[in-house]
C-alpha cells in the first residue's frame, strides 16, 4: 500500500493526539464491555477502594476470573477500614484462586496505611498514591483518573501495545525504555483530550479496552479499529511484528511430594508454608520439595517419620508464570502421626475457609481446579 505508507510517512508517523483521543473515547462509549468494576454510566467517578481492589486483582489474573471473584471479596471486605482490620489469614483466604498472593498482602498493607496514616481517606495525588504499598505508577494513575477525575495517564501492556503499533514504534513491552516511551505518548494523549468531565479516565480505559479486545497480541482486528486509518503499523502491514516478542524465560522445575493424612474423625493434617516465596503463607498437605527430582517414598517416610509406607495416588503438573511444579500426591496409612511441627488437624469446613493454592485445593478437597494465571497441565 504505497499510498498509505507515504501518507503516514508524510505526517511523520505522529497521529494527532486530540483526534486519537476523541476516537478512542467515542469507540469506548459504544464498545465497553460490562464488567463488575466498571459502573454505568461510563465516566462516573468511582470509589477509590473499588479501583484499588480491581486493579490489583487484574494485574496478573484473567478478567473473567476477577469478574467472578471480586464481588465475593468486596462482600467480605466492603470498605478499606474493614480490610485494614482483617487478619492476613482471612485476606489470603478470600484471595484463594486468584494466584500471585503477594498482591493480596500488598492490598492489605495499603489498606492499613490508608487507615493508619491517612485517616481512612485515599491520597488524591499520584505521588501520595505511589507511597502506598504495592501501588506503582500504573495503579496510581488509574486510581487518580478513575476515582478523582485527575488528568493522569495509566499505561498497562494492552495500552502500550496499541501505542507502539499506532506509532510503528519497534519496542518491547518488558523494556523500560520502550515503556517510558509509551507513557510519554499516553501523557500526550491525555493532554490532547478536551477538558471534559472524566476525559482522562475514559481515554485510559478506552485505550486499554482497545488493546484487550481489538488490538490483541495476535491477529489484531484492524478492520474493526477506530484508529485504522491513523495507525502507522497497520498502514505498512507491520501490526503483527510490533511490539517485538519478548523471549520467554524457561520455567524452573520444582518437585513436590504432598502427603494426605486422614485421622479417625475424617480430619486432614495441614501445615502453613513459609511466608516468603511461592504460595507464601498458604496452607497445604504436609509437603516435601526438591529441585532435582521427585522425593521418593522412602525419603518421604524418613522425613515425616512414618511408621509404615505411604501410597502414591496421583501425579500432576501445575504451571505458574515462573515455575513448573510437578506434584506427586501420597496417602499415608491409617493412624500415622507424622513428625511435622506446626501442622494441625482440621475438618473439611475449616480447610475450605483456609487460604489454599489451586493445586492444594485439589489435593486436600478434591476440588476441580479453577486456574487463575496458573494452570494445570
Ligand atoms: S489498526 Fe490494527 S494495529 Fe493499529 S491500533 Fe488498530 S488494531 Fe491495532
Amino acid at each position: 500500500m504505497p499510498g498509505l505508507h507515504n501518507r503516514v510517512r508524510g505526517r511523520d508517523c505522529q497521529p494527532d493526539a486530540g483526534e486519537v483521543g476523541r476516537r478512542i473515547i467515542a469507540w469506548f462509549r459504544r464498545a465497553a464491555r460490562d464488567v463488575p468494576w466498571r459502573p454505568r454510566p461510563l465516566g462516573t467517578k468511582r470509589d477509590p477502594y473499588m479501583v484499588l481492589v480491581s486493579e490489583l486483582m487484574l494485574q496478573q489474573t484473567q478478567a473473567s476470573r476477577v469478574a467472578e471473584r471480586m464481588p465475593e471479596f468486596l462482600a467480605r471486605f466492603p470498605t478499606v477500614e474493614r480490610l485494614a482490620r482483617a487478619s492476613e489469614e482471612s485476606v489470603l483466604a478470600a484471595w484463594s484462586g486468584l494466584g500471585y498472593y503477594r498482591r493480596a498482602r500488598f492490598l492489605h498493607a495499603a489498606a492499613k496505611a490508608i487507615v493508619d496514616e491517612h485517616g481512612g481517606a485515599f491520597p488524591m495525588t499520584v505521588e501520595g498514591l505511589r507511597s502506598l504499598p504495592g501501588v506503582g505508577r500504573y495503579t496510581a494513575g488509574s486510581i487518580s483518573a478513575l476515582a478523582f477525575g485527575c488528568r493522569e495517564a495509566a499505561v498497562d501492556g494492552n495500552a502500550a501495545r496499541v501505542l507502539m503499533r499506532l506509532h510503528a514504534h519497534d519496542g518491547q513491552l518488558n523494556n523500560l525504555k520502550d515503556m517510558t516511551w509509551a507513557w510519554s505518548r499516553a501523557e500526550a494523549l491525555v493532554e490532547g483530550v478536551a477538558p471534559v468531565r472524566m476525559g482522562a479516565a475514559l481515554l485510559n480505559e478506552g485505550l486499554m479496552e482497545l488493546g484487550a479486545s481489538v488490538c490483541t497480541p495476535r491477529a489484531p482486528k484492524c478492520d474493526r479499529c477506530p484508529l485504522a486509518d491513523l495507525c502507522a503499523a497497520h498502514c505498512v502491514g507491520r501490526e503483527q511484528e510490533i511490539p517485538r516478542a519478548k523471549r520467554a524465560a524457561a520455567r524452573r522445575v520444582v518437585y513436590v511430594g504432598s502427603v494426605v493424612f486422614v485421622d479417625n474423625r475424617g480430619r486432614l493434617l495441614v501445615e502453613r508454608r513459609p511466608s516468603e516465596g511461592l504460595w507464601g503463607g498458604l496452607w497445604q498437605a504436609p509437603s516435601i520439595e526438591r529441585e532435582d527430582r521427585a522425593p521418593t517414598g522412602p525419603e518421604i517416610g524418613a522425613e515425616l517419620a512414618l511408621s509404615g509406607s505411604a501410597e502414591r495416588v496421583e501425579a500432576f503438573t501445575f504451571q505458574t508464570t515462573h515455575r513448573e511444579v510437578r506434584f506427586e500426591v501420597w496417602r499415608a496409612g491409617e493412624g500415622e502421626r507424622p513428625r511435622r511441627p506446626g501442622a494441625s488437624w482440621k475438618d473439611r469446613a475449616a480447610i475450605e475457609a483456609l487460604a489454599l493454592s489451586t493445586p492444594q485445593r485439589r489435593i486436600l478437597l478434591g476440588a476441580s481446579p479453577a486456574p487463575a494465571g496458573d494452570r494445570l497441565v
